[in-house]
């Protein structure tokens, strides 16, 4: 039995057309069939969110969204609310993805605001962190993650206040869409030191409840490896988990 109730997540970046993410939804609903043991969660680009809701009906398939704004509403041109994903559908809300962070130059203080929202919101956050190549060779691992967190969680650290619902996921950017996967041993070395930090800035309690989930090429051959990991409790995937047939046997990687 797993201490922590495993999570497989999907993270369906920019791809898919409403007709294709309702399709891929029915497709791993019917995958899992009536397993009981596992979460599973998708995280549709906004626009096929509402589609996807109503795929997925009674299957037990959570929904996410890949990001929001930590506003409630008002004048800012773009932006979507954490309201407005939760009526969409939406549990739970990816923050801080390493491609938001890169790409769109999204900092530790905005993911910081979007914690604060989504919690407000009673929205779950999937906290995502990770260091880059030069930083691992460097030897700047933990340092770099330990800035992170503390400044990706700054007002719950102000408030002594971490839903035990929120979630983290360990990314390393080198191995994020690029077929090299952390080695089992690299990622619990990691996941091991985020829940000491847990331990260390909130409570026991809270490092012993709160799923920390691996993301960076993961896939059905690597999975179990990875999971048979004592502090790591689910995966975020991206690629494989665009076709039912990759995502599915990672869902089921226990069977
Ligand atoms: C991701 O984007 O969160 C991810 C882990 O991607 P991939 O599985 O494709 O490396």
């Amino acid at each position: 039995m797993f201490e922590r109730r495993p999570l497989i997540a999907g993270n369906w970046k920019m791809n898919l057309s409403v007709k294709d993410a309702v399709a891929l939804t029915e497709g791993i609903a019917a995958g899992m069939g009536d397993l009981e043991e596992v979460d599973a969660l998708v995280a549709p680009p906004f626009t096929t969110l509402a589609a996807v809701r109503q795929a997925i009906g009674k299957s037990k398939i959570f929904l996410a969204a890949q990001n929001m704004y930590h506003e409630t509403s008002g004048a800012y041109t773009g932006e979507v609310s954490g309201r407005m994903i939760q009526e969409a559908g939406c549990t739970h809300v990816i923050l801080g993805h390493s491609e938001r962070r890169s790409l769109l130059h999204e900092t530790s203080q905005d993911i910081d605001m979007k914690v604060k929202e989504a919690s407000v919101l009673g929205l779950i956050p999937i906290v995502c962190i990770g260091e880059t190549l030069e930083e691992r060779e460097a030897e700047q691992t933990f340092d770099v993650l330990k800035k992170q967190l503390d400044e990706s969680f700054q007002n719950c650290i102000i408030d002594q206040l971490l839903l035990p619902s929120t979630i983290l996921a360990y990314e390393p950017v080198w191995a994020i869409g690029t077929g090299k996967t952390a080695t089992p041993d690299q990622a619990q070395e990691v996941h091991a030191f985020i829940r000491q930090w847990i331990e260390t800035t909130f409570t026991a309690g809270a490092s012993h409840q709160i799923r920390i989930l691996y993301g960076g090429s993961a896939k059905a051959s690597n999975i179990a490896e990875l999971m048979a990991q004592p502090d790591i409790d689910g995966a975020l995937v991206g690629g494989a988990s665009l076709k039912a047939d990759s995502f599915v046997p990672m869902i089921r990687f226990n069977q």
